[in-house]
C-alpha cells in the first residue's frame, strides 16, 4: 500500500527539474518545497523555474553551512515545509545532516557510478578514467556527503569504446537516471525501497575533476590509458595539455575527441611538441596522433585553444583562416535574433565577447542553443559548434558561414583569376582561363594553354590552361577529400539549395553565358539561350528537387526462423566522378551529367572539349558565388588523350560519366576497366532513323524533319542521320526543304535573325567536306549544299540535302554530326522492311515517325532498336525524361530519374532481431 509523501527536493540543474516534473505526475506526492542554487547573474536555475511554474515554494541558498555548522535560519526554512521524504537528483551543495535526517522517511540521493566505486563529485569521469567495462548510476540513502549510505537501486550500462563523458550522460545516465528516481521514491512510498549497506570491496574516493591540477594529462603511460583520460573529460572540462611552441614558449591547451588509432605512425603529418612526451606528436589529415609509452597511438580530434575549438588536424593552418568581416544587412538582423537566443538561454545581456560556457551553460544549454538555431535559421548545426565557438562572436561567424553556404549566399566572395574581357553581344563579360581546381582558379602545370578559336572568324579568342595528368591527380585529390570532408557534412536539403542558388546564378547571368557559347563554339545565340543555357538551368534545377528524395527500398527476404529479418536497401553516392563531354551543347553537357552527379552526393571534375571550354570556367565561377565547399567541382579543360585518359586511368575515380563519339566510347571503357573497374556510363554516337509516311501531316513533317537535321547546325547527337521518306510524297518532301533551305539566314550566331552558324571547329568542318565528298563519290544525289558558304569567313557549312541515298553506302552507315540530311525512299505497302532498313545499324540512339496512324506509330515505337523515339514531333527532350541510347549508342541515361541512378550505389543491409 502507497503512502502519500510531502517531498523537499533539494538540487539543481535539468536533471533536478525533470525529476522534479515525474513526481509531480504521481497523485501520492506533494512537493513542499525546492531547495536550490542562488542565481548566477540574473539566471535562475532550471530547477526553481520549474517550480515557480507549478507554484512550488523555492528556496535559494548560497551554502547550507558556515564554518561547518548549520545556518540556522537555513535550518529554520527547510523545517517550515514539513517534508517526510527529501529527495536529492542532483547536489553539488553540502548539506547537513540536520537536514539529511530532518524528514522522517529520510533522504534519497542520486549518484552517477556505481557504489561504492568512484564515490566523490566527479564519477562518470573516473568511471571513464580508468576504463571500467561498465557504467552506471546508484540511488543511495544519503548520509553524510561522502557517498557511503545504503544502497537503494542501482543500474548498470556496458561502457562503449565510443563513450566520452558526454554520451554516457546523454543515452543512459541522464534518462535512465530520471525514471530511476521515480522508482526509489515509489519504492519509498510502497515501504519496500531497500537499504542495502554499501560494502569496503572495491570502494574508491576519487579526485574532483574541476580542480584544474587535477584536469592534466600525464602522457607518460599507454595510448588506452591516455583516451581513457580525455574521454572522461570530453567535453567538460577537457583534458589539459602544454604546447611546446617553436619561439620556446608554452601554450596550454584542452583535447577532445579522442580515439585508439590502430593505423599506426602517420606517413605526412607535422610535428608538434608536447610537454611531456619525448617524441614529437604529429598533426595529420585526421588530427593529432600521440604515441603512447606501449608504442600504440591515440588520436586527438579536436583541439580547444583560450576559448576556441579547432579541428586538431588545422593547427598548423589557423593562421590561415580569415574571419568573416562583410557581413550583410540581412546577416546584421540574423545577429541580433541570435543575440536574443542566446539571451534567453543564459538569461543576460549578450556582447560580442560573451562565452557561452562562462557565462554557465551546460550541455541541455547546447542542446536548446542548437535547435533553436536550426529552427530560427534553417541551418544544419552541431553540439560541436558550440564547442568550437563558444563566444558569441565566432558562433555568429560561424553561422554566417552555414548560411552563405546553405543559401549559397556567398555573393559578396570575389575570385581572383587570370582571365580576358569577352566584349560581344554589347556586353563585356569576365572569363577565366585557368584551371578550375578546389575552388580556386591556378595555372596548369608547366603552364600549358590550348588555343581557343572563334569559329565564326576563325581567329584566336584566347588562351586556356591546358591540364595534364597530374593537374587531374590534383583535382580528383581535391575532390576525395571533399567527399569525405566537407561535401559530407551537408545535407541532402542543404545540397538541394545549394543547387538551386546555383540555377538562379545561371539565370541570373543566363545572356552572358549564352554570348560566350555562342562566341566559343558558334551556337546561335537565340537557340544558346534557350536550349543551351536554358535547358542547362532545367537539370540543374530538376536534379536539385531529386536531393531530398534519394530513398532505398525495404524487401521481404525470408525470415531466419525463429527470428524475423530485416532487409533494407540504401542509395549512396558513389565518390569522386569524372564527367568527359563533347563540344556540341558545352554547358548542357556538363550541366545534364553534373547535376545528376551532385544531386547524388558526389564530387565531381570535369573536363569538357578542349575547343570550347569556356562556359564551363564561367560556370566554374559560379559555383563558387553558389557556396558550394572547395573540391566539391572542379573544371579541367585539356586535350582528351591526355587530361580525359588521365580522368579514365586514375584510381580514386569511381564513375566516369562519358559524352562523345563511339570509338573514343569504347577505348575509355577499356581504359575504366583495367584502371580499377569504374562504372561507366557512355552517351555515344548516333545515326538515327526517321520515317516519314505519306499519311503525315506534311506541314509538320517538313517542319520537324529539318530540325531534326538542321537543329544546332547538326551538331546534335540525336539528329536524324537518315530520313526514310515514303515515296508517294518524297519529291513533295524534298521540294518544300529546299525550299525552306534557301531562305535559311546564314551568318554570325550572335545575330538575333540568324538560324544557322558555323560549326564549331575546323576538324570537324573538314571532316563534313569529306563526307560529302564521299557520298558523291558512293553515286549519292547530292541536291543542295556539301561546301563551304560561298564568300564567307568562319566555318560556315551550307546545310546539304542527299537524295538516293542506297543502305550500304557510307553516307547512309556513318554519322555526320553535321547539317546534312540524307534522304532514302521506301514503298508505302512494305512496312516490315523500312523497319528493318531503320534498325540496320549499330547505334541505337534516337528515331522519329511522322504519321497520322497511330497503330503505325505504335508499331514503330514497339520495333525500332533506339533509346528515344519521337512520334509526329521531333528534338523534343525535356530534363525529366531519360536520354540515352542502345547498342553501340552506349548505355547509362542521362536526365531524369534514370540518370540519378547512375551516379548512385546501392547498399543492402540485412538484420536479424
Ligand atoms: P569525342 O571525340 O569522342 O570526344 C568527346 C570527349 O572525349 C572530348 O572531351 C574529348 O577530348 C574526350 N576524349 C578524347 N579522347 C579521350 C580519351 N582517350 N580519354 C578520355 N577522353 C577522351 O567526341 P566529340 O567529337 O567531342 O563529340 C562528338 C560525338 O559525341 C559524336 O559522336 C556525337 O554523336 C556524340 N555525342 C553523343 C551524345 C549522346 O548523348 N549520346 C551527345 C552529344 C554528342 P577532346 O576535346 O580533346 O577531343
Amino acid at each position: 500500500m502507497s503512502i502519500d509523501l510531502k517531498i523537499a527536493v533539494i538540487g539543481q540543474s535539468n536533471f533536478a527539474a525533470d525529476v522534479l516534473e515525474l513526481l509531480l505526475e504521481r497523485s501520492n506526492i506533494k512537493v513542499v518545497g525546492v531547495f536550490t542554487i542562488p542565481d548566477k547573474g540574473s539566471r535562475e536555475d532550471v530547477l526553481a523555474t520549474t517550480a515557480a511554474n507549478h507554484k512550488i515554494p523555492v528556496f535559494k541558498f548560497s551554502g547550507w553551512r558556515r564554518k561547518g555548522v548549520a545556518i540556522p535560519e537555513v535550518i529554520e526554512q527547510y523545517k517550515s515545509v514539513g517534508a517526510t521524504l527529501n529527495v536529492l537528483p542532483y547536489c553539488s551543495q553540502f548539506i547537513p545532516m540536520e537536514v539529511i535526517d530532518g524528514a522522517p522517511l529520510g533522504s534519497i540521493c542520486y549518484h552517477p557510478s556505481i557504489l561504492p566505486r568512484h564515490r566523490g563529485a566527479s564519477a562518470i569521469s573516473w568511471t571513464l578514467i580508468e576504463g571500467d567495462e561498465i557504467a552506471g548510476f546508484s540511488i543511495f540513502w544519503a548520509d553524510d556527503g561522502l557517498d557511503t549510505g545504503p544502497l537503494l537501486l542501482t543500474r548498470q550500462t556496458n561502457l562503449e569504446p565510443t563513450d566520452t563523458l558526454d554520451t554516457i550522460y546523454k543515452r543512459f545516465l541522464y534518462p535512465e537516471g530520471v525514471k530511476a528516481m521515480g522508482v526509489a521514491v515509489d519504492l519509498v512510498a510502497n515501504g519496500t525501497a531497500p537499504k542495502i549497506t554499501q560494502t569496503t570491496v572495491g570502494a574508491t574516493y576519487d579526485a574532483a575533476m574541476f580542480k584544474a591540477e587535477n584536469q592534466l594529462l600525464n602522457l607518460q603511460q599507454s595510448a588506452e590509458r591516455i583516451w581513457n583520460f580525455v574521454r572522461g573529460l570530453d567535453s567538460v572540462p577537457g583534458a589539459i595539455a602544454t604546447v611546446l611552441l617553436p619561439d620556446g614558449s608554452e601554450e596550454q591547451v584542452r583535447f577532445f575527441g579522442a580515439h585508439l588509432y590502430s593505423a599506426g605512425p602517420v606517413k605526412d603529418g607535422q610535428p608538434l611538441k608536447l610537454k611531456g612526451l619525448a617524441k614529437p606528436a604529429w598533426v595529420h589529415e585526421g588530427g593529432l596522433l600521440i604515441e603512447g609509452t606501449d608504442g600504440a597511438f591515440v588520436n586527438i580530434k579536436r583541439i580547444k585553444r583560450g576559448s576556441k575549438m579547432i579541428n586538431a588536424s588545422d593547427w598548423f593552418k589557423q593562421a590561415e583562416q580569415k574571419p568573416i568581416t562583410d557581413f550583410t544587412e540581412d546577416e546584421l538582423a540574423k545577429k541580433a535574433q541570435l543575440a536574443s537566443i542566446w539571451q534567453a538561454i543564459l538569461k543576460e545581456s549578450i556582447e560580442a565577447s560573451t562565452d557561452f560556457f562562462a557565462a554557465g551553460a551546460g550541455s541541455m544549454d547546447v542542446v536548446r542553443l542548437v535547435e533553436e538555431v536550426k529552427d530560427a535559421f534553417d541551418v544544419p548545426f552541431e553540439n560541436e559548434h558550440v564547442f568550437m565557438a563558444p563566444v558569441f562572436e565566432e558562433f555568429f561567424g560561424l553561422l554566417v558561414k552555414a548560411l552563405r553556404q546553405g543559401s549559397g549566399d556567398s555573393g559578396a566572395q570575389k575570385l581572383d583569376y587570370d582571365g580576358f574581357v569577352l566584349q560581344a553581344n554589347k556586353r563585356k563579360i569576365n572569363v577565366p582561363t585557368q584551371l578550375f581546381i578546389n575552388g580556386a582558379f591556378v595555372d596548369a602545370e608547366q603552364k600549358r594553354t590550348l588555343d581557343i578559336v572563334n569559329p565564326t572568324d576563325e581567329e584566336i579568342l584566347c588562351q586556356v590552361a591546358c591540364a595534364s595528368a597530374a593537374d587531374v591527380d590534383k583535382a580528383v585529390q581535391a575532390a576525395h577529400k571533399a567527399f569525405y570532408g566537407s561535401w559530407k557534412q551537408v545535407s541532402a536539403r542543404q545540397r538541394g539549395q545549394l543547387m538551386l542558388k546555383l540555377a538562379d546564378l545561371m539565370e541570373h547571368h543566363k545572356e552572358d553565358l549564352a554570348t560566350i557559347e555562342s562566341v566559343d563554339s558558334g551556337a546561335v545565340y537565340t537557340l544558346a539561350l534557350k536550349t543551351h543555357i536554358g535547358m542547362s538551368i532545367d537539370a540543374w534545377r530538376y536534379f536539385a528537387g531529386w536531393c531530398d528524395k534519394i530513398q532505398g527500398n525495404t524487401i521481404p527476404v525470408n525470415p531466419a526462423r525463429p527470428n524475423n529479418v530485416l532487409t533494407f536497401t540504401r542509395k549512396e553516392p558513389i565518390g569522386v566522378c569524372g564527367l568527359v563531354t563533347p563540344w556540341n551543347y558545352p554547358l548542357m553537357m556538363l550541366s545534364w551529367k553534373m547535376a545528376a552527379c551532385i544531386a547524388a552526393g558526389n564530387t565531381c571534375l570535369i573536363k569538357p572539349a578542349q575547343t570550347c571550354p569556356l562556359t564551363a570556367l564561367k560556370f566554374a565561377e559560379l559555383t563558387v558565388q553558389a557556396g558550394f565547399p572547395p573540391g566539391v567541382i572542379n573544371v579541367l579543360p585539356g586535350k582528351g588523350s591526355d587530361a580525359g585518359q588521365a580522368v579514365a586511368d586514375h584510381k580514386l575515380v569511381r564513375k566516369l560519366g562519358f559524352t562523345g563519339s563511339t570509338p573514343i566510347g569504347k577505348h575509355i571503357m577499356k581504359s575504366c576497366a583495367e584502371a580499377n573497374i569504374k562504372k561507366v556510363s557512355l552517351e555515344l554516337g548516333g545515326k538515327s532513323p526517321l520515317i516519314i509516311f505519306a499519311d503525315c501531316d506534311l506541314d509538320k513533317a517538313v517542319k520537324h524533319g529539318m530540325s531534326s537535321v538542321f537543329f544546332n547546325k547538326g551538331e546534335n547527337c540525336i539528329a536524324a542521320g537518315r530520313l526514310f521518306v515514303e515515296d508517294r510524297i518524297h519529291d513533295e518532301f524534298v521540294r518544300r526543304v529546299l525550299k525552306d533551305l534557301r531562305t535559311m539566314t546564314i551568318g554570325d550566331p550572335l545575330n538575333r535573325s540568324t538560324a544557322h552558324g558555323p560549326q564549331n571547329h575546323k576538324a570537324h568542318f573538314d571532316k563534313l567536306l569529306e563526307f560529302c565528298q564521299r557520298g558523291v563519290k558512293d553515286g549519292a544525289t547530292l541536291v543542295y549544299g556539301g561546301c563551304r558558304v560561298p564568300n564567307m569567313k568562319g566555318y560556315f557549312f551550307t546545310p546539304t540535302v542527299f537524295t538516293n541515298v542506297e543502305d550500304d553506302m557510307y553516307i547512309a552507315q556513318e554519322e555526320s554530326f553535321g547539317p546534312i540530311m540524307i534522304i532514302s525512299k521506301f514503298n508505302g505497302s512494305d512496312v516490315d522492311s523500312v523497319m528493318e532498313r531503320a534498325n540496320r545499324t549499330e547505334y541505337g540512339l534516337a528515331s522519329g515517325v511522322f504519321t497520322k496512324d497511330i497503330s503505325k506509330a505504335l508499331s514503330f515505337a514497339d520495333r525500332i532498336e533506339a533509346g528515344t523515339v519521337f512520334v509526329n514531333v521531333y528534338n523534343k527532350t525535356d530534363v525529366a525524361a531519360p536520354f540515352g541510347g542502345f547498342k553501340q549508342s552506349g548505355y547509362g541515361k542521362d536526365l531524369g530519374q534514370e540518370a540519378l541512378n547512375e551516379y548512385l550505389k546501392t547498399k543492402c543491409v540485412t538484420i536479424e532481431y
